[in-house]
């Protein structure tokens, strides 16, 4: 599942560059599927992946759930969990996926690499 973060974040920004998916934005940012991925071609998704969408939080820091693979085909570890200084990086139940999925996931983000 993908891995969220709470209202506790104090805004430090040291989970960002760890995420090998490039799933964690800071507030307020605009972010794209293609983004540290392999998506760069319209026809992938219905949504064009090179075109910013809105934040999905405006004060703290955000991970995009449909770009979070639990760190799965990169670390043992989720990252963002491991770096964070104040443990607000937590699994998000409302977005579940087992193990198989998120190796799919990792290998449609990063399909040529
Ligand atoms: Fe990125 Fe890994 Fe954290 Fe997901 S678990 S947001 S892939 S660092
Ligand atoms: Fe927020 Fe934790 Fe990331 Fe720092 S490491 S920006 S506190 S989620």
């Amino acid at each position: 599942m993908s891995i969220k973060i709470t209202e506790k974040c104090i805004n430090c920004g040291a989970c960002e560059p760890e995420c090998p998916n490039q799933a964690i934005y800071e507030g307020g940012k605009k972010w794209r599927m293609s983004d540290g991925t392999s998506l760069k071609k319209k026809e992938i998704l219905d949504l064009d992946p090179t075109i910013f969408q809105e934040p999905k939080k405006k004060d703290i820091y955000f991970i995009v759930p449909e770009k979070c693979t639990e760190c799965v085909g990169f670390y043992d570890q989720p990252q963002c969990i491991m770096i964070c200084p104040v443990q607000c990086c937590i699994p998000d139940n409302k977005n579940y996926e087992n193990k198989e999925e998120l190796i799919q996931k990792k290998s449609f983000l990063h399909e040529n690499i």
